[in-house]
């Protein structure tokens, strides 16, 4: 069966619903097409012990002006990340200690790797700053930085093994990614892109400030709300030539409009079969992008225990296989929900493992943070998004060296008909859901032009 429109959009993710949004509001005629049977995409709500978790995306917070105007607009409200009513619980070097949960606080290490966390943080910083986030490619270093890895940086800059493990867990926490998986201007882009490092770990004026009542999949489904959306419909094939564009999805439909907007991950991107055939620059570098890996293992309590304690519930390890946690308990903490994240090469090989042997290992890290009261959760569940075959991974894309400084220039340039969207080609706010707000209002404009 043939359907018309003037714009297709394939990927029903924050980015798809924002540019459709965006160009319906403008008078255009627009179908979504989502592979899964629902809306969301990275957002995904799930239930454990009776209460909304969230399997996927679920904080925002400082800087993230699109989506705080976006979720009241959708008539949506948010509630603070559970903090600084307790205290963090820092484990690296075999030694546990507690630090205050405000942005800038810093863990308790001897003077001497104090001050070498000092140097490297002020360091990073600094060349952090000095990046453009919508031109990475342009400095005048960029060659030099996308030579090398992050790691390579890190053993490079900090003396102490404290100093290294906090540089480590905090790139696996942002990039579900080993340090030694990504260019060290990707690790500057991405950090100027998000404000700093600071912004980047904290909770209160942090990227994890705050949470949607209901779930962030909410946002997305008031958001799809009266959009042409169709559901079930992966995307196999785009061809374009003078006269228009035509998508066929794997259930036989196809769908020909004047515009295309492809708002999924750029690895993802690369499956689709176009014809004519991409430019050979295109194909390369969808090959060079790869997802991160990362498992949300989510266990269930009757209270929130650890408050009892003064801890607040998060956790940074530099011993996985969780090595960071939070506390997602449901705003009237009725029950008690410890989250933790699996992730980079921790995840690639725990995640092999068979299932109770994975929970057991889970469990054990929450009991080393939190005490013997997190061994026996009244439920438990996890997710693992490299498994999600319209995703394979999370939280988005990374840049391996020589990515930005070969591709950059041309990542949001369109093909013809073809144009890009999605968190991963946001220069502000790169990986996070207003990244993707603002990526896919942007190619909204840039397909509003050439209708
Ligand atoms: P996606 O959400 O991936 O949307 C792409 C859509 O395209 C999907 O619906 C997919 O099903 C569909 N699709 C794929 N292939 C095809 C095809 N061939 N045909 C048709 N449809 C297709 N961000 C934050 O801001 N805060 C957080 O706390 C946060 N935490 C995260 C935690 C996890 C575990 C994960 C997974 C992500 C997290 N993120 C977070 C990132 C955030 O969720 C994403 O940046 C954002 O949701 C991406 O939106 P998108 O529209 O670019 O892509």
């Amino acid at each position: 069966m043939s359907h018309q429109s003037e714009v297709l959009v394939i990927g029903a993710g924050l980015a798809g619903l924002s540019a459709a949004r965006s160009l319906t509001d403008r008078g255009h005629t627009v179908i979504v097409l989502e592979a899964r049977d629902r809306v969301g995409g990275r957002l995904e709500g799930g239930v454990l012990d009776g209460q909304p978790i969230e399997l996927g995306g679920t904080w925002i917070g400082e800087g993230h002006s699109r989506m705080y105007d976006l979720i009241s607009t959708l008539g949506l409200s948010t509630f603070r990340t559970w903090n600084d009513d307790g205290e963090l619980l820092v484990d690296l070097g075999g030694r546990q200690s507690r630090m205050g949960a405000r942005k800038g606080a810093v863990p308790k290490f001897s003077p001497f790797s104090l001050a070498d966390l000092f140097q490297g943080l002020t360091r990073f910083q600094r060349l952090a700053r000095s990046v453009d986030p919508r031109q990475p490619w342009a400095h005048r270093k960029a060659a030099v930085w996308d030579g090398q890895t992050y790691e390579t940086w890190i053993r490079r800059n900090l003396r102490t093994e404290a100093g290294r493990a906090y540089f480590r867990v905090t790139a696996e926490a942002i990039y579900a990614a080993d340090a030694s998986d990504l260019s060290l201007l990707h690790a500057l882009f991405y950090t100027a892109s998000n404000g700093d490092l600071e912004t980047l770990v904290a909770v209160d004026k942090g990227a994890q400030q705050d949470r949607v009542v209901g779930g962030s999949v909410r946002i997305a489904e008031t958001l799809a709300t009266g959009l042409d959306v169709r559901l079930g419909r992966p995307v196999t094939a785009v061809a374009q030539d003078d006269d228009g564009a035509t998508v066929t999805t794997r259930t036989g439909d196809s769908y020909t409009a004047k515009q295309v907007i492809v708002a999924i991950p750029p690895t993802l991107a690369g499956r689709i079969h176009y014809v004519p055939l991409l430019p050979a620059w295109r194909d390369q570098l969808s090959q060079r992008v790869p997802a991160g890996t990362v498992t949300k293992c989510f266990a269930s309590y009757p209270t929130p225990f650890w408050r009892d304690d003064g801890l607040n519930g998060q956790a940074v390890s530099d011993c996985g296989p969780v090595k960071i946690t939070f506390d997602v308990s449901p705003p009237d903490a009725g029950i008690g929900i410890l989250m933790g994240f699996v992730e980079g090469g921790d995840g690639r090989t725990w995640q092999r493992l068979p299932d109770d042997h994975r929970r057991a290992q889970v469990l054990e890290c929450f009991r080393r943070y939190f005490g013997a009261a997190a061994s026996d959760p009244h439920d438990y569940v996890e997710k693992d998004w490299s498994a999600e075959e319209f995703t394979r991974g999370c939280y988005g894309a990374h840049f391996a060296p020589g990515v930005w400084t070969s591709y950059g220039s041309v990542l949001r340039e369109p093909v013809d008909r073809i144009h890009w969207a999605g968190a991963e080609y946001a220069a502000e706010w790169s990986g996070y859901m207003e990244g993707a707000v603002r990526s896919g209002r942007s190619t909204a404009d840039e397909v509003h032009d050439a209708l």
